[in-house]
């Protein structure tokens, strides 16, 4: 037997570019029956948290994710600004690099998620970014954020360099709301008002039509993809390979967090392609790995972050041909050294 350090080898860190940490409450929860009898029971959750819960229960969610292979989490954050800086506390007790994707509100959602203007939403942006914390952009929806406010967000995340990231396209009802209100598809207003760009992530995109993706592609933006939520949530598929004809980039995310495996989540994502092509090489696991960090690290505005170890001498890779494949094709989280 080769001595323990030659059976460990490094990948680069896994990158959670969805993250919403407080909604690790809520798995193993049954009730509501669809996306949006969930949204209640979710807001419920919200309203409970204090900068104290956060500080405490997202430091052990983020030590989770660190123990899955994370070494990166994008945190997409609307409870308030005092429980931002208490997220970013949390992640560095739990020695997880974090980008806090402050969420805007305009309208709906509970009243400590909203800010009254474009403007007090910067303010909060600014206090953050003036503290140290690495933040980018993140109009929460188009139900979230009227069309002006996403003219003012784009065009202050673009003067500022900084990544914006934003729901669309989970749910068809949201988009329905959107044609009937603005006559445009979601991405479509994105697109519109200035939002969709190199910096930008569009999260799920589960219902996004042809040419929706065809501006995310133009645009040179990217889709976060969050499998396991959005086969809890019943949200639907990524429709993969459109996307992939298309050359759009792609992340993952662990969302509602109701599972923290970044392995998971790629072997999802490979299973959806598989299903829906009837082919088992859309996705060269090269590519997945990719997606599964490098591509997140740009949808955070990264370049660099901390490796993952790997122990190849866990059960779970014995005799196998092609380690890296076998990783994501079938093994847990428990195969990184802690
Ligand atoms: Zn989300």
């Amino acid at each position: 037997m080769p001595p323990a350090e030659t059976r460990r080898l490094a990948l680069p860190g896994f990158v959670n570019a969805h993250s919403h940490a407080f909604q690790r409450r809520l798995r193993g929860r049954a009730e509501g029956g669809d996306f949006w009898a969930w949204r209640e029971v979710m807001l419920a959750e919200a309203e409970r948290q204090t900068p104290e819960t956060v500080r405490s229960e997202y430091a052990k969610t983020y030590a989770e994710m660190r123990d899955a292979g994370y070494t990166v989490v994008g945190e997409f954050h609307y409870l308030g600004v005092d429980e931002a800086f208490a997220a970013a506390a949390a992640a560095d007790e739990a020695g997880i690099e974090l980008t806090l994707l402050l969420s805007a509100y305009a309208r709906g959602g509970l009243p400590r998620f909203r800010q009254e203007s474009s403007t007090a939403y910067v303010e909060q942006v600014e206090q953050l970014r003036g503290r140290g914390v690495r933040v980018g952009v993140a109009p929460h929806s188009v139900r979230a954020c009227p069309a002006d406010a996403l003219r003012e967000l784009g065009a202050y995340a673009t003067e500022n360099g900084l990544p914006l990231h934003v729901h669309a396209d989970e749910q068809p009802r949201e988009i329905e709301e959107c044609l009937a209100e603005q006559g445009l598809r979601p991405i479509e207003l994105l697109a519109e008002c200035g939002c969709l760009g190199p910096r930008t992530t569009v999260v799920h995109a589960t219902h996004a039509d042809s040419q929706e993706l065809d501006l995310i592609a133009d645009a040179g933006a990217r889709v976060c993809v969050c499998p396991t939520t959005e086969a809890n949530l019943g949200d639907g598929f990524l429709p993969v390979e459109r996307v992939l004809h298309r050359g759009v980039e792609l992340c993952i995310g662990s969302d509602s967090n109701v599972r923290i495996d970044p392995l998971e989540e790629l072997r999802e994502l490979d299973g959806i392609a598989r299903r829906q092509s009837g082919r088992r090489d859309v996705f060269a696991v090269d590519d997945l790995l990719a997606i599964g960090s490098a591509a997140g690290g740009r949808a955070l505005g990264l370049e660099s972050w901390p490796e993952v170890s790997i122990d190849v001498g866990h059960a779970q890779l014995a005799g196998v041909e092609d380690w890296r494949s076998a990783l994501v094709a079938g093994c847990s989280s428990d195969v990184f050294a802690r």
